[in-house]
């Protein structure tokens, strides 16, 4: 006696019917930005360094040096214990002056003379 066992194919039927709520919520009316408004080739040409700018630096050069002597000649007249004092008249440089610029060297009445 053969038996015969049935074989049951058990079909998986696809039983996800859950709803997939693919699309996020999204805040209405934000326009996307402009993509691309600045590109830039790559390869720009270097911009030459102008003789403007030589001549800029030329002034912060001699500023600074210009700065640099009078510091030196403040601390000189601080040795020699003048400092403070205006190199015309002798008299004792305003503090609110020395406090602007504490390397004068006149008071208000001798200065940018
Ligand atoms: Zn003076």
């Amino acid at each position: 006696m053969a038996e015969r066992t049935p074989q049951e194919a058990e079909v998986g039927a696809p039983d996800a019917l859950t709803e997939v709520d693919g699309a996020p919520a999204r805040a209405d009316g934000a326009p996307a930005p402009p993509v691309g408004a600045h590109a830039q080739p790559a390869g720009a040409p270097v911009q030459p360094v102008g003789a403007q700018d030589q001549a800029a630096d030329l002034a912060l050069l001699d500023r600074a040096e210009q700065q640099l002597a009078d510091i030196e000649s403040a601390l000189g007249r601080l040795d020699a214990g003048v400092y403070g004092t205006c190199e015309v008249c002798g008299t004792p440089i305003e503090r609110e002056r020395l406090e602007a610029s504490p390397v004068a060297r006149r008071c208000a009445a001798h200065d940018g003379g």
